[in-house]
C-alpha cells in the first residue's frame, strides 16, 4: 500500500485534477491511500470568510460564500460533472449548511475556525473521488474527521496515535477489502472526543499522509509538489538550485524545523519511526525521480542548503531589575510565548537579556509589548532576514551575507544561522 498526498496547487483547477487522475492511472496495480487538501486558495477564503462572520458581516459572509462556491462549480463544470446529480447533492448541503451557519452565533473562534475551515477539503475530495469514479477508477471517499482523532486544541490538535491507529486500520482495510484500489481522504482534519472536527495546522496535509502511513505500515509515502523535489534553496531567494536527490530522515528534520517549506516538519517523525520512505515528486513530471527522505545520513553532507525566513522581527527583552536571565525569567518569557501560540524561529540569551526571532505576521508586536514592558526593558528591530545554512563553509556564508548587517549569529558543527539587516 502507498500513500500518495496531492497539495492545494495540485488541484488548483479543473486541469489540475484532470493531472492527478493521469498520475493515478500510472499506478494501478497498487493500493493506494490518496491524500487532498483544499483546491487551490479555498483555505485562504474560507478564512477570510470566518473573519467575516466573526465580524458579523452578514452582507459580506454571503458573497465570499457564493464566490467560493462558483470557484467549486467551475472546476466540477469543467470537469463534466455538472450533470451528475449525486455530486451535486453531496457538494449542495454543505455551501447550505454554511450558510446557515454564518447567519447563526458566532462563537469560540478557534472551534469555529476548525468546523468551518475544514469544508475546503471535503469538497475537494468528494469533487475529485466523484471525477475517479467517473473515469472508472475503483475508487472511494472515506470521512479523515472520522479516522483522526486528536486532542480539542482547536488549530492545532494533538493526534492520539492509538486511537487513530484503530479507527484508519479498520476503515481502510475494509475499503481495500471491499474491491476498491483507491481511498480518497482529506489532509488536514481530525476529530476530538466529541465529534468535533479539528485540524492539524495550517498546510497539514502533509503530516495527515505520514499519519495514514504509520498507522497503515504503508510501503512509501509521495507527496506531489510543484517542484521537482525538494531543493537546496528556494528559487524564490536563490538562483542555481540544486535538487536535494536523497537525504536521511534526520536531515529533512532539521531542515524542516530551520523553516524549509517543502514539507510540514511534523510529517517525517512517524515516517522515521517505522522507516516508510518519503518521495517529494513533480506533479508536472511525474516520471522524474525526484527527492527521496530516507534512513541512511551517507548522502546528507553533498551539498548545502539554505533556507530563508523573510519579515523576521527580532525582540530583546532585559528585566528592569538587572535579575539573569535563568529559570524564573524564561519560565514567564516562554509561558507567555507559548499561551499565544507564537512560534520562536531562534532564541539567544546573555547574562541579563533575552532575544528571540518570530515572523512579524504571526505576532502582536503591540500586545507582546504591553505584556513584557512593565517587567523588562523591550527592544525590537523589524523587517530582517533569518539565513540558516545546513552543511556551510564560509563561501556559503560570504554569500548570503553580503551588502547585509549580521545582527545575529549562531553556529554549531553543521548549521550557521543568522539574522540580517539591509544595508541602506
Ligand atoms: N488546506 C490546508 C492549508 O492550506 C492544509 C494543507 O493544504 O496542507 O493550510
Ligand atoms: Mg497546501
Amino acid at each position: 500500500m502507498k500513500i500518495f498526498k496531492f497539495g492545494g496547487a495540485s488541484v488548483k483547477d479543473y486541469k489540475a485534477v484532470i493531472n492527478v487522475g493521469e498520475i493515478l492511472r500510472l499506478h494501478q496495480d497498487e493500493e493506494l491511500v490518496v491524500v487532498v487538501s483544499a483546491m487551490g486558495k479555498t483555505t485562504n477564503a474560507l478564512e477570510a470568510i470566518i473573519a467575516s462572520f466573526s465580524k458579523g458581516n452578514p452582507s459580506e459572509t454571503e458573497k465570499l460564500i457564493l464566490e467560493l462556491k462558483d470557484f467549486h462549480h467551475t472546476i466540477i463544470q469543467g470537469l463534466g460533472l455538472n450533470q451528475t446529480s449525486d455530486l451535486l447533492n453531496e457538494i449542495t448541503p454543505i455551501f447550505d449548511w454554511l450558510k446557515d451557519k454564518c447567519k447563526g452565533e458566532f462563537g469560540d473562534y478557534d472551534f469555529e475556525y476548525d468546523q468551518i475551515i475544514s469544508l475546503g477539503e471535503v469538497l475537494s475530495t468528494k469533487i475529485i473521488n466523484n471525477y475517479l469514479q467517473n473515469e472508472n477508477f475503483k475508487s472511494t471517499w472515506v470521512d479523515a474527521r472520522k479516522l483522526i482523532r486528536t486532542n480539542n486544541r482547536w488549530r492545532e490538535g494533538r493526534v492520539d496515535w492509538e486511537l487513530s491507529e484503530n479507527l484508519i486500520q479498520a476503515e481502510i482495510n475494509s475499503v481495500f477489502e471491499n474491491g476498491n484500489r483507491i481511498a480518497v481522504t482529506q489532509g488536514f482534519i481530525g476529530h476530538e472526543e466529541e465529534g468535533y472536527t479539528t485540524t492539524l495546522g495550517r498546510e497539514g496535509s502533509d503530516f495527515t499522509a505520514a499519519i495514514f502511513a504509520y498507522c497503515l505500515n504503508a510501503n512509501d509515502v509521495t507527496i506531489w509538489k510543484d517542484v521537482p523535489g525538494m531543493l537546496n534553496a528556494d528559487p524564490k531567494y536563490f538562483d542555481n538550485t540544486v535538487l536535494l536527490e536523497k537525504i536521511s530522515f534526520k536531515e529533512a528534520i532539521e531542515l524542516a524545523y530551520f523553516g524549509a517549506s517543502v514539507i510540514h516538519p511534523k510529517t517525517i517523525q512517524p515516517l522515521k519511526r517505522k522507516k516508510i520512505p518519503l518521495y517529494i515528486k513533480s506533479f508536472i513530471n511525474p516520471r522524474e525521480e525526484g527527492t527521496v527522505i530516507q534512513e541512511s545520513l551517507a548522502f546528507d553532507d553533498n551539498i548545502p542548503s539554505f533556507i530563508f525566513k523573510m519579515n523576521q522581527t527580532l525582540i530583546s527583552l532585559t528585566p528592569r531589575d538587572f535579575s539573569f536571565i535563568v529559570e524564573e525569567n524564561l519560565e514567564r518569557i516562554f509561558g507567555y510565548l507559548n499561551t499565544q501560540k507564537i512560534r520562536v524561529n531562534l532564541m539567544q540569551n546573555s547574562a541579563v537579556s533575552f532575544s528571540f526571532v518570530v515572523d512579524h505576521s504571526k505576532i502582536n508586536l503591540e500586545k507582546l509589548v504591553d505584556f513584557f514592558q512593565e517587567d523588562y526593558l523591550v527592544k525590537y528591530n523589524s523587517s530582517l532576514e533569518l539565513v540558516t545554512i545546513r552543511h556551510y563553509d564560509e563561501p556559503t556564508i560570504d554569500r548570503v551575507t553580503i551588502g547585509k548587517d549580521v545582527m545575529l549569529e549562531q553556529k554549531s558543527r553543521h548549521t550557521a544561522r543568522m539574522v540580517l539587516k539591509d544595508l541602506d
